[in-house]
Formats: structure tokens, sequence, C-alpha cells
């Protein structure tokens, strides 16, 4: 049936409600908070996740609209031959010059299970190439985990190890760890979906540094 009148459907009449709130309560709370906003562009980081509804970074980190820059797509991948990313990334961390550069992964990512599944079929199969390669590459060290749960979160943090890594052979990031007047540092995250909580993934910053990613 198609909805032919101008007046948004049920549930969506919600979230526009909603909105009006919000913006009402933004203002009271903090007036000219829209003003500020659309004066200035300066996010704190640009944190590249996955799609997942789930996950609500803004919520869950308490921050305010403005301090983060957004990149998000299915496993949270960053793939050299995707020009979405290379343009946030040239935007974010090039232009605005953000100071922190994370990419989070999460638990029960639909991305990493499809991974894991060898899911090969059509656009969200071609996406996720690079992780069922990275299947194959680790493939013992998932295996030797009896728990599908746990293979899920392993490959889900290996993922944000090899995408962050994916990241510092940009151009754009490159440049940024060269700028000693605008510093960039790079982080992995993994939120746990089930407790809210966000933590760091360790990344291997040494052997980076020996192969010329990081700044020694
Ligand atoms: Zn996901």
């Amino acid at each position: 049936m198609t909805n032919t009148s101008s007046s948004p459907a049920p549930a969506l009449a919600r979230l526009i409600e909603q909105n009006r709130s919000w913006a009402r309560e933004e203002q009271g709370r903090d007036p000219g908070i829209f003003d500020g906003l659309s004066a200035t562009h300066a996010p704190v980081a640009m944190v590249v996740g996955c799609c997942d509804a789930r996950v609500s970074m803004d919520q869950a980190l308490g921050v305010r609209p403005g301090e983060i820059f957004y990149h998000r797509n299915v496993a949270n991948l960053v793939r050299p031959s995707d020009a979405a990313i290379g343009a946030s990334m040239e935007f974010c961390l090039g232009v605005l010059r953000a100071p922190h550069l994370i990419v989070c992964g999460h638990s029960r990512c639909g991305g990493i299970q499809a991974s894991l599944a060898g899911h090969s079929d059509g656009d969200l199969g071609r996406w996720i190439a690079p992780v069922r390669s990275l299947v194959g590459e680790v493939g013992e060290e998932l295996e030797a985990l009896d728990e599908v749960a746990d293979r899920v979160e392993a490959l889900a943090r290996m993922n944000v190890v090899r995408q962050v890594a994916n990241a510092l052979r940009h151009p754009a990031v490159q440049a940024r760890l060269d700028d000693r007047a605008h510093p960039l540092q790079v982080h992995g995250w993994y939120y746990r979906i089930e407790e809210g909580m966000v933590e760091e993934v360790e990344l291997p910053r040494e052997r980076w540094q020996k192969k010329g990613l990081l700044p020694g």
C-alpha cells in the first residue's frame, strides 16, 4: 500500500516528534548549541564503526553533537579501494585535523559472523571478502577456541587490528603521523553489546613502528 498523504507513517511520526523535543531540550540545556555547531566543526575523534543498530556511540560515550565524526560500514572495514572511507579520512583527519582515529568493532557482529560462516553471496559477500581472507589466515587460532561466541569475538578483535593497519597505510593518516604540529593517535576498540562497554584492543605498535607504519 502506498502512503500518498504528506504526513509520515505513525512510527516515523514518533521519530519526528522525538526530534522536536530533543532539539528543544538541547537548546534549553545549552542555549546557542546549534549556532555553535553551525559555526564550527572540530571533532575530537573519527570513529570507524559498524552499522549495527545496537551500537550507539554518542550515547555510549556520553558525547555531545559535534564531538565524534563517524564513518560506518558493515564490520567496520578500512578497505584501501573504498573511496568513501578515504574521503572521510581526508576530510576528518586532513582538513578538520581530529586528534584521534578509532576503529571500533563489536560483539555479536553480523558481518563477522557471516565471514566466519564463509558467506560470499551478493554485495555483502563481496564487502566482507577481506574478513573471509583474514579467517583463512588465522583459521587455526580460531579453531582452537571451542565456543562459537569466542571465535566471533576473537575474529572481531583481529579485524580491528587489521583495519587499523589498513588505515595507517592511507596517505591522509600518514600525513598526520608526520605532522608534529597536529599529532594523531590511533586506537582499536571493541564494544561489548552485552554490557554497553568499550574496551581497548591491544595494537602491535612496536611491529608497526619497525614496518614504518607508525613513527618510532
Ligand atoms: Zn557489526
